[in-house]
């Protein structure tokens, strides 16, 4: 019996640059007329490159939709192949992939969740809000807070869009914070933890889901954790 994973094939419909090094990519799955996942899930992309199949994984930054689309959240990464082959790659190219794989995914029955990203570790985090927010039924009146960590302001991704579902939603908290000295901004400043921190203290009633690289995923896992939140409760995706 094989066990090969389908392979698909996306079509790239739009490409556009959310800050000097980052792309939102819009993909169209040539083969199903649906493309079904989680929100939270993510593809692995394949392309040859020096002779041999390279294959990276990206999380999905849309929700689950009625047609066949998905969206991804990318930066170029220095030397590295292929952010910098999709971050390149011209409308209407086509590339394989398979999947959606992955268990980051919201919890069942959802309570009050902490969302907590830096940089493009903001993709899967926008599918589950959107996700979550579209239909009164899946939300229940709970309480979310979208702790997006980014250097600059300029990095704060799809901040238009979260600035609208906040106001939409008044049970959606939407805290945007710079590490980074940036004259005029009133906003949240430092490192995530710090709010995070003054958002979980004495609430082990909840759940996290944390996105990013490797230090900023443990740190928050650990400060959680030292909070007594169950680790059950702490869902996390490392992109490194
Ligand atoms: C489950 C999963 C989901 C992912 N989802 C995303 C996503 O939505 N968006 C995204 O941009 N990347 C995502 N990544 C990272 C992605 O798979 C690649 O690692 C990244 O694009 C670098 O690939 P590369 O071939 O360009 O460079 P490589 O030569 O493979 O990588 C060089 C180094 O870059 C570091 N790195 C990896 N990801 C990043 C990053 N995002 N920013 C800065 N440095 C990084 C790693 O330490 C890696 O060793 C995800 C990774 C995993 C495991």
């Amino acid at each position: 019996m094989s066990h090969e994973r389908p392979i698909l094939t996306a079509r790239l419909v739009r490409s556009v640059p959310l800050s000097g090094e980052t792309k939102h990519l819009e993909f169209a799955v040539e083969e199903v007329p649906r493309f079904d996942f989680t929100a939270g899930q993510f593809v692995s992309m394949r392309e040859p490159h020096d002779g041999r199949e390279m294959t990276r994984a990206y999380s999905i930054a849309s929700p689950p939709r009625a047609d066949n689309t998905f969206d991804l959240c990318l930066n170029r990464v220095l030397d590295g192949f292929f952010s910098n082959f999709l971050c390149d790659l011209a409308e209407g190219a086509r590339i394989r992939f398979h999947g959606p794989h992955g268990y980051f995914a919201l919890k069942s029955p959802v309570r009050d969740s902490l969302f907590i990203g830096t940089g493009t570790g903001i993709a899967p985090l926008r599918g589950m809000l959107q996700w979550l927010l579209a239909d009164e039924s899946r939300h229940l009146g709970r309480e979310f807070w979208l702790i997006f960590g980014v250097r600059y302001e300029g990095d704060l991704y799809y901040n238009d869009e979260f600035l609208q579902l906040a106001r939409e939603h008044p049970t959606f908290h939407y805290l945007p914070t710079l590490s980074r000295e940036n004259p005029g901004w009133t906003g949240g400043r430092g490192y995530v933890q710090e709010h995070v921190r003054r958002l979980a203290q004495g609430r082990s009633d909840m759940d996290a889901y944390i996105c990013g690289l490797k230090d900023m995923v443990l740190a928050n896992r650990d400060l959680l954790k030292g909070l007594g939140w169950d680790k059950k409760s702490i869902l996390y995706e490392r992109f490194d």
